[in-house]
């Protein structure tokens, strides 16, 4: 396979195009940031970690019928993936409160809820990806109705299938961000899903196996995105 022309590169990772129309290399960098990039940073080897976790769940969830961009794993830092048109739709599922939702309704972190909440931002770094509900998505045909309900559905049973992954690790799937993407008419999983985009806990100990180690400066960064890959090589 080779790499072509660099088409993107953004805060975590960069898309370089392939000999072959449909098909992109998904570089991850360690380059890390958080509070919309209020916060720059560097995890050493953060790519590498991440390219192989984000492996690992997408084999996963492919295996359990969920259609992902994931084609195979290339090398340490590459993935190479089906080129996708991104929705620009950011899905957020949450079993337990933490981050912004907390600050949202006023509860503390850690809160449990009747049952999970699944939530859309805009993706649109310059707004700081605002929190948005179907009813945008539809008047500005960010996506049709049929691919939210697609949309829904999957994310409803990813957070199932990777709650269950995650409790056999020992770690608590607290809430997590995906994206979509429309390839060839269909809507399937794209981007990444990692210590990045997940927030997990150890269960007995509670401790924080997560970007939220760098976002709140709590050290041991790269120990923690190491456990996680260990965990998830078992
Ligand atoms: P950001 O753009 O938010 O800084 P990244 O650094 O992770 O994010 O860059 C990766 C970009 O590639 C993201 O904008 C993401 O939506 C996009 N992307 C992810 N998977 C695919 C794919 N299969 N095809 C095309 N674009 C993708
Ligand atoms: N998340 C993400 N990218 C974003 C925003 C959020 O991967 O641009 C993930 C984040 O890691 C967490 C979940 O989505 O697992 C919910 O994040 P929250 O809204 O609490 O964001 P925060 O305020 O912590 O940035």
């Amino acid at each position: 396979m080779d790499k072509g022309t660099k088409i993107y590169e953004g805060k975590a990772k960069i898309m370089y195009a392939t000999d072959q129309a449909d098909l992109v290399i998904q570089y991850f960098k360690d380059d890390a940031t958080a509070f919309n990039a209020a916060k720059k940073g560097t995890i050493t080897r953060k790519g590498v970690m991440n390219n192989k976790i984000s492996s690992k769940i997408f084999e996963f969830l492919a295996f359990h019928g969920i259609p992902t961009h994931f084609e195979k794993y290339l090398s340490e830092r590459e993935m190479l993936v089906k080129k996708v048109a991104i929705v620009p739709v950011e899905v957020v599922v949450r079993n337990r409160a933490a981050g912004s939702l907390c600050r949202l309704m006023g509860v503390k972190e850690g809160t449990t809820f009747a049952s999970p909440i699944l939530e859309f931002c805009y993706k649109r770094d310059d707004l700081g990806d605002p929190l948005i509900n179907e009813s945008h998505i539809l008047a500005f045909q960010l996506a049709t109705a049929a691919e939210i309900a697609t949309i829904k559905e999957y994310t409803l049973k990813i957070n199932d299938l990777l709650s269950k992954f995650f409790k056999n690790l020992a770690l608590e799937l607290i809430d997590f961000k995906l994206e979509f993407g429309r390839y060839k008419g269909a809507i399937i999983l794209a981007d990444e899903i990692s210590p990045d985009t997940c927030r997990l806990w150890e269960i007995g100990t509670g401790k924080k196996l997560d970007k939220d180690r760098f976002r709140h400066n709590l050290g041991d960064i790269e120990e923690a995105y190491q456990e996680v890959l260990n965990r998830v090589s078992k």
